[in-house]
């Protein structure tokens, strides 16, 4: 696997696939990638699979998607990190004929997706805010320092919300075995995504010890639990951190403390992994930090295509682990996961 894996700069124009191209893109600079796909636009130019990927019309979740990378030892890049991506171009434009008002639809559910970057109080890069909480959406913030009044209604509100889905599967919320549901359903969610109300400075809480340590540090094999925010179905798997200090380590429990904030949150796997690797690449200033996560996904599982024995595999990789394939690899070889 290791062959098409060179450094960005090595790379052959003439390489045919669009992890390639992904990569090309990746090692020019922002300013560069910004003239690259305008001038790009002006041609018209479809010929690169990558561009067309980049300028098609989806939401940000999709270019998310158009963005990964088909193997592992790719390093990744978080779309978010992109200067401009399309998207945001069109509502420039819609911005010029009908201004402002239809811009933004009123969002109170946490969803990590378009509101966010549309909100204008938080810049798309980087991606972790300190207070952990503005990321995903206002709500999480109103989550966070509600009232014991507001957070009856909210419980209230989420009940009567489970008590309509109830009905609407044709059961009788009445009856005896679901009288209580919908408040153990509302408690639940409320557990599943109690990652909204926490952030990476707390969880972290000072346990960074300048050791003079520069050697890889490893931690695999963390469960983890999160949701899918396009079923709102369970994704569970293992995630592996490996990081490479500049003199200063983590407290080794606060590894798995991170995965597990950004887990408990409405997620896609893509994301979780970026998501955790950002925290302790802005946390910890280390050389560098991978994260590979293999999950089994339940919407994919239990409906949709019934793939039952189906995991999936992303990797987020910053610093020297994205500067230097040896340094990759060694991560890779280590954690298990090169192993065929
Ligand atoms: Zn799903």
């Amino acid at each position: 696997m290791a062959q098409s894996d060179t450094l960005p700069d090595a790379e052959s124009p003439s390489a045919p696939s669009s992890v390639n191209g992904d990569k090309k893109k990746r090692s020019s600079s922002k300013m560069g990638r910004d003239k690259d796909r305008s001038a790009s636009k002006k041609r018209g130019n479809t010929s690169d699979p990558n561009m067309l990927a980049v300028s098609m019309p989806t939401a940000n979740g999709g270019n998310a998607h158009a963005e990964r990378r088909s193997s592992v030892s790719k390093p990744a890049r978080d779309f978010r990190d992109m200067p401009e991506p399309s998207p945001k171009k069109k509502r420039k434009r819609k911005t010029a004929t009908a201004p402002t008002t239809a811009v933004i639809p009123v969002v109170t559910a946490p969803t990590p997706t378009t509101p966010d970057i549309e909100s204008s109080t938080r810049s798309p890069s980087p991606v972790i805010d300190f207070d952990g909480l503005s990321r995903p959406s206002r709500g999480t913030r109103e989550r966070l320092e509600e009232s014991d009044a507001q957070k009856e209604e909210r419980l209230a509100r989420m009940k009567g919300a489970v008590r309509t889905l109830l009905e609407c599967v044709g059961e009788d919320p009445d009856r005896e075995g679901l009288l209580a549901t919908p408040e153990r359903y509302a408690k639940a969610m409320l557990f599943l995504t109690k990652g909204y109300q926490e952030n990476v400075r707390d969880i972290v809480n000072g346990a960074i010890f300048q050791e003079g340590h520069n050697e890889m540090v490893i931690v695999k094999d963390i469960e983890v639990f999160s949701m899918c925010e396009h079923h709102l179905v369970p994704f569970t798997g293992k995630m592996h951190i490996g990081y490479i200090p500049a003199n200063a380590v983590i407290g080794i429990s606060k590894l798995p403390r991170i995965a597990e904030l950004f887990a408990r949150r409405l997620q896609i796997q893509e994301r979780l992994t970026k998501d955790v690797a950002n925290a302790i690449m802005d946390v910890l200033q280390p050389q560098g930090v991978a994260v590979v996560m293999e999950s089994s996904h339940l919407c994919m599982v239990m409906r949709g295509v019934e793939k039952t024995s189906s995991s999936t595999i992303t990797s987020c990789v910053l610093g020297c682990f994205e500067r230097k394939e040896k340094t990759r690899n060694e991560f890779l070889s280590l954690i298990g996961v090169n192993r065929r």
